[in-house]
């Protein structure tokens, strides 16, 4: 059961945690349940951050298991605790970012939308660190590979190696670790994943307490409760759609600011590939997630949990073809074919003409069917575990 109040993971006699609120006049005050003033604590910008990312949806049940898990994370010593709208809605330079911005000791985060997703969500907005494959869910297991994918790609040729962007520009050394609140509706599973993280090293870890608001018995209340803050920015946010890059997998290839017609892409000062301009992109169409071929592009909000930012990788981590798991179910399109099909659609919307299939998916295309055909077979029997 999920408990929109877990008052139990508190000591009676301890105080409530402080609630701070940003504003829009750039104040910020801290107000506790008594409706006392409180103030940010000295230090507060480093040690470990827990940012809560709440969901698009008001549904009870999850604004519940957000409330409790950053209720629990704020009476662990040391944590900071931070509440945001929707990662992905974040506008550039709004409140949230700037608040986030001001931590810079490692992150927790902890939002609806898959780890990878959640992380490259943040570094777009100059919130870096390192991706730490989670521990908890599904991709728990697909969890190494994506670690060590940073290190190199196979050239055509099967013999060259080309970095990836995180190798030319790497993140700071600080830790990111995302946890999906998708995996499980067990507040306990978030809290003790949290109190795990934040153990010191080489201290033997608590044993879990018993949470009575948990179905399956959580272990809130292990660590010593001394009380805490969380900052809670309430900025008013809509609902976007746009790509987010994934460094690292991405090698500067280009092919999506070539394919893309609509200028969402660009590229910086040190001719890297970049999301220029987010919304420009077409809502709902995921186009050039098909023809990345490193599968380095996602849509956090998009059905299709490998487009998602899932971790799907196959048994000897060899990359995901979308050309065949995401074509088209419908049509039996490949994914190029099926991108061509959708930016179609996108252009003819706009008013413009639709061009089809252009040399240089062609020659994609002719690529892609090129690949052994053991290695489908094990990207398709990857995909039975997804209910696409
Ligand atoms: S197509 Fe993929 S790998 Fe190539 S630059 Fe774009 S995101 Fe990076
Ligand atoms: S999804 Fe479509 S409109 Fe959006 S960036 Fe990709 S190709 Fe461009």
């Amino acid at each position: 059961m999920i408990s929109p109040n877990p008052q139990s993971l508190r000591e009676p006699a301890l105080r409530e945690p402080a609630v701070l609120e940003t504003r829009s006049d750039s104040s910020t005050e801290a107000r506790s349940s008594t409706g006392a003033l409180a103030q940010p604590t000295a230090g507060q910008k480093s040690g470990w951050t827990v940012v809560v990312s709440r969901g698009q949806s008001r549904n009870p049940a999850k604004r519940g298991l957000e409330q409790a898990i950053a209720d629990a994370a704020a009476q662990m010593p040391g944590v900071n605790v931070v509440v945001v709208p929707h990662l992905y809605d974040l506008p550039k330079g709004g409140e949230s970012l700037q608040t986030l911005a001001q931590f810079d000791g490692n992150l927790i985060v902890v939002s609806w939308i898959f780890p990878r997703a959640a992380h490259w969500v943040l570094d777009r907005n100059n919130i870096r660190g390192q991706f730490v494959p989670p521990q908890i869910g599904d991709e728990a297991d697909a969890d190494e590979a994506d670690g060590d994918v940073s290190s190199v790609a196979e050239g055509a040729d099967g013999d060259t190696e080309i970095e990836r962007v995180s190798d030319l520009f790497p993140r700071p050394k600080r830790d990111v670790h995302c946890l999906d609140l998708k995996v499980s509706d067990d507040q306990g599973v978030y809290i003790g994943e949290i109190q795990r993280l934040i153990q010191p090293a080489g201290q033997p870890e608590q044993p879990p307490v018993a949470d009575s608001n948990s179905s399956s018995g959580g272990v809130a209340g292990s660590l010593p409760i001394i009380g805490g803050q969380i900052l809670q920015v309430d900025e008013t946010t809509s609902r976007r759609w746009y790509p987010v890059i994934d460094f690292n997998r991405c090698t500067n290839c280009m092919e999506c600011i070539d394919f893309c017609l609509f200028g969402v892409y660009g590229v910086d000062g040190a001719e890297t590939i970049l999301v220029e301009q987010p919304d420009n992109c077409r809502k709902g169409c995921p186009a050039c997630s098909r023809v990345c071929p490193e599968n380095a592009i996602i849509f956090p909000q998009h059905k299709a949990p490998a487009i998602a930012g899932a971790e799907i990788e196959g048994e000897e981590g060899f990359k995901i073809d979308l050309s065949k798991l995401f074509g088209a179910p419908d049509t039996g399109d490949d994914a190029i074919a099926t991108a061509a099909r959708e930016r179609d659609e996108q252009l003819l919307l706009a008013g413009r003409d639709a061009i089809g299939i252009d040399e240089q998916l062609k020659k994609r295309q002719a690529d892609l069917n090129r690949k052994p055909k053991d290695q489908l077979d094990h990207l398709l029997d990857s995909l039975d575990e997804f209910d696409l």
